[in-house]
């Protein structure tokens, strides 16, 4: 039978949450650590270890027909993918970034800098759009060292809380991209590939949603129902059970992570009582 064939980085800071998100929506992965190809046991899907810069490449090539790879790889390699599905994790962005003790007026400081980075090609882009030449060395590791032992006066590099850049002594001072990881798929599947990603994908948004939500279950005088469903509308419409105690009811509601704290307070102030919380594992609207 045909399968769909992902390509996911072998180590390194997407492995994880790749290996997890494709648990997560059931499929069962053997974990053979060094072998190249393994099959899931439950679903029609081959996994493909590699470096995550050799993964468009294998997209575009049709040897994978979809990959899990950070924006800034797709970007950088130039090559057809399309981004199928944003994932959400692996969030960073590539910046650029100067000795801390040099004052930044603005973008021009970079005109006929060195600059080192493992991202050539988004940089010269972005250079040429605001029309500044600069040196690109391009590097593949340890960029951040580079000012220090006198290689370059400023890096491109990806960065998520700053720490590292802090403690080499330098500063962030343009965001040239935003990156998250995503999944790239090549330009044409055939019509079995295609079913195959689509039920992948109908999981993927499941489990995203879940991770997105948490249920919540609150008691409430049943004068103030009617204020707490208004802040907590549910998916269709919250469940409200009445509880032994007279006039007094239940309410059940999903509320989305990103504004949790926010809602919890209203809730308070509405005059909900025994709050409780849980995890949403998946979720299909
Ligand atoms: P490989 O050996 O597969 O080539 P790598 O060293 O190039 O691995 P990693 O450092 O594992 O790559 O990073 C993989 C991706 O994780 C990056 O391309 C980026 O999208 C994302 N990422 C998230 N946060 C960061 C961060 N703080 N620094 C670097 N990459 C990050
Ligand atoms: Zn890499």
């Amino acid at each position: 039978m045909e399968k769909l064939k992902i390509a996911i980085q072998k180590s390194g800071r997407l492995s994880e949450q790749s290996k997890q998100l494709l648990k997560d929506c059931g499929i069962k992965i053997k974990n053979g650590k060094n072998a190249l190809r393994v099959s899931a046991s439950n679903f029609p899907l081959d996994l493909f270890y590699l470096r995550d810069d050799d993964i468009p490449q294998y997209v575009q090539d049709g040897i994978a027909d979809i990959g899990i790879v950070g924006e800034n790889v797709l970007l950088e390699k130039k090559t057809k993918c399309n981004i199928v599905q944003k994932l959400g994790f692996a969030k960073c962005r590539l910046s650029l970034a100067i000795p801390k003790s040099i004052e930044y007026k603005g973008i021009e400081y970079f005109k006929n800098k060195k600059i080192a980075t493992s991202y050539p090609v988004i940089l010269s882009d972005f250079l040429s759009k605001h029309n500044v030449k600069s040196e690109i060395h391009e590097i593949s590791g340890s960029v951040e060292i580079a000012p220090n032992i006198g290689l370059a006066d400023a890096i491109c590099d990806l960065v998520s809380t700053g720490s590292t850049l802090f403690s080499n002594g330098l500063i962030e001072v343009e965001e040239v991209l935003k990156s998250e990881a995503v999944i790239i798929g090549k330009t044409n599947f055939s019509s079995v590939q295609q079913s195959i990603l689509d039920k992948l994908i109908f999981r993927i948004q499941a489990v995203q949603k879940g991770r997105n939500s948490k249920y919540v279950i609150l008691n409430a005088p049943n004068e103030k129902i009617e204020l707490i469903t208004g802040i907590i509308p549910g998916l269709k419409s919250p469940t409200v059970v009445p509880l032994a105690e007279n006039n007094w009811s239940a309410v059940h509601s999903v509320i989305s992570e990103d504004v949790f704290w926010d809602v919890i307070d209203e809730l308070k102030n509405a005059g909900a009582e025994g709050i409780l919380v849980m995890p949403v594992e998946k979720m299909i609207i």
